[in-house]
């Protein structure tokens, strides 16, 4: 019942910083390049560029696509609108594109209303409406995917507030080629599971309201959570709090830590047997 009420309401932003996004080193130098362009509007025009439209965050699942789209509107200081494609599914025709014109029309008087010159709009799992179809005939009658390159189309340089779309999907392969031309989602960023280094920045980031004990060695425990993605970082740090408390600990000591390895690992395992 949750899940239905919540269809196609669209929800407040939380300010969030690129300093609270772990590892992701190039993503974030690749977004805040493109953001400039939105940021230094007057110069863009001057060298008659062409405004950008979209940016597309493409990686699995959990790596951190929903936080690089809040600081992005934050960076940009931008009101923020999310949804994700599933909520555009609509049995009837029709439906999922009116919601499509509604969330860009929001946007813009949200942004009107709190006197800002951007908004970001973010749609996660944007693949669920600009799938490839098959055939390619289909589409002509899809109508939420017009409706988004409609409203793409429609952004000029000089429009205010300007709008920003950012998609995020982990399965790019399956776009539409026409979300993908020049003029709508014009940058691409990936966003991969981070290496050693970055896991050890976003276990920091986890960490940071947690008593840990001095022998903790975070280098250690990146190095054991080979493969994992940011959020599974976090189930990490939120586990072994949960270990240590169970055990009347004072601190988090490095066994929890490597337990709570051990857990989100198990977890996955069972997850995926369990889809079979
Ligand atoms: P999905 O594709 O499943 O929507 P996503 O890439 O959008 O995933 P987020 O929603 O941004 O992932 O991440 C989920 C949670 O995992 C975050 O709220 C955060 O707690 C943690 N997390 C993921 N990546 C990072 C990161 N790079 N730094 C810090 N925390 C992270």
């Amino acid at each position: 019942a949750m899940g239905g009420e919540r269809k196609g309401k669209i929800r407040p932003a939380v300010p969030l910083s690129f300093d609270e996004i772990g590892g992701q080193d190039r993503a974030k130098q690749e977004l805040i390049e493109a953001l400039d362009f939105l940021v230094h509007q007057d110069q863009i025009s001057k060298f008659g560029i062409r405004p950008l439209k979209g940016i597309l965050l493409t990686g699995p699942p959990g790596t951190g696509k929903t936080l690089l789209a809040k600081a992005a509107s934050a960076y940009t200081d931008s009101v923020y609108i999310a949804a994700s494609g599933s909520e555009f599914v609509e049995m009837y025709v029709g439906v999922g594109a009116s919601r499509i014109r509604d969330m860009f029309k929001e946007a813009r008087q949200k942004a009107q209303k709190a006197g800002k010159t951007s908004a970001v709009i973010f749609i996660d799992e944007i693949d669920v409406i600009g799938g490839k179809r098959d055939g390619g005939q289909q589409r002509e009658y899809d109508q939420t995917l017009n409706q988004l390159l409609t409203e793409l189309d429609g952004i000029h340089t000089s429009e205010s507030p300007r709008i920003l779309l950012i998609g995020a999907t982990n399965r790019k392969e399956m776009l539409d080629s026409a979300l993908l031309r020049p003029g709508r989602f014009d940058r691409h960023i990936g966003v991969d599971l981070p290496d050693k280094k970055g896991r050890n920045h976003i276990l920091r980031i986890h960490a940071r309201n947690k008593p840990l004990h001095d022998e903790v060695s975070m280098d250690k425990i990146a190095e054991e959570s080979f493969g994992f993605s940011g959020a599974q970082l976090e189930s990490v740090m939120n586990e072994s709090a949960i270990y240590a408390m169970r055990e009347e600990s004072e601190t988090i000591m490095q066994r929890h830590l490597s337990m709570a390895i051990d857990k989100v690992m198990m977890g996955e395992k069972t997850d995926r047997e369990s889809t079979k």
